[in-house]
């Protein structure tokens, strides 16, 4: 029963992931309901059910469009691949519970803002709207340690963003601030604190790395989205891990 669940919840994952990337690309274009199937973005090329198998698809066609040879950026089997892996370690993590849909929500969230944020700029209202209720509906049936730490997580995530972009005029946008206390909601307010700094920590050394291997262009700007989503993985599933190797490291 268990190794069916777990391979279930990956095979789920990595379907899942494939409509997440859909949902990352379409939805700041307002295109999410338009056509049903996917087009090649280079050639128009409206792809068959063979070039739709998450990840195996990307493989067998070397990472191009079949017709014009167009690469295909590998963020998209990525998120394939991680959706599926983090969906069967939520399994593994918290059984089934309650806490297992917060899981799958927290990462098909984070997924769809890596997307978009890397593809556009942008983390869509729409979005951050639709997890709303349902992150409050999870923390309700599967509350924080005191119930009232969702309301906290998201205050201070709002308040401590907005005083960042206050005093740094840019770097961090409007977007960053609602997804933070938006998490907030989910992680309370000392993890949402962990996921901020752990955020600023990945940003500063994955820039500067892009930067020196001129992976990334100078003069374009670097999105904060996606350094906010592998932080809040991080600190969601080893959260007390981190604290407790800090505590036993430096204290
Ligand atoms: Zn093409």
């Amino acid at each position: 029963m268990e190794t069916f669940l777990l391979f279930y919840f990956f095979i789920l994952g990595l379907v899942l992931g494939s409509f997440l990337n859909v949902v990352g690309l379409r939805v700041p274009t307002k295109t999410l309901f338009k056509s049903s199937r996917s087009i090649c973005p280079n050639c128009k090329h409206q792809l068959s059910y063979l070039e739709l198998i998450p990840v195996f698809s990307y493989i067998f066609q070397r990472g191009k469009c079949k017709h014009c040879q167009q690469h295909i950026s590998p963020i998209y089997p990525i998120i394939e691949l991680s959706t599926g892996i983090l969906f069967l370690f939520s399994f593994m993590r918290v059984g089934l519970t309650y806490e297992l849909i917060t899981a799958f929500l927290v990462v098909s969230l984070l997924m769809i803002v890596i997307v978009s944020d890397l593809n556009y700029m942008l983390i869509p209202n729409a979005i951050l709207l639709f997890f709303l209720p349902l992150f409050i509906f999870v923390r309700i049936i599967s509350p924080l340690e005191p119930w009232y730490d969702m309301i906290l997580g998201a205050v201070l995530g709002y308040v401590l963003l907005a005083l960042i972009i206050i005093i740094s005029r840019g770097g961090m946008g409007a977007g960053d601030m609602k997804l933070i206390a938006l998490l907030g909601i989910i992680l309370g307010w000392q993890d949402v604190l962990l996921t901020f700094f752990l955020a600023s920590l990945y940003g500063t050394v994955i820039s500067i790395a892009l930067l020196l291997t001129r992976k990334w262009d100078r003069k374009k700007m670097i999105p904060f989205g996606p350094f906010i989503a592998l932080a809040a993985l991080t600190i969601y599933f080893f959260g007390e891990e981190i604290v407790e190797l800090y505590i036993s490291y430096f204290l």
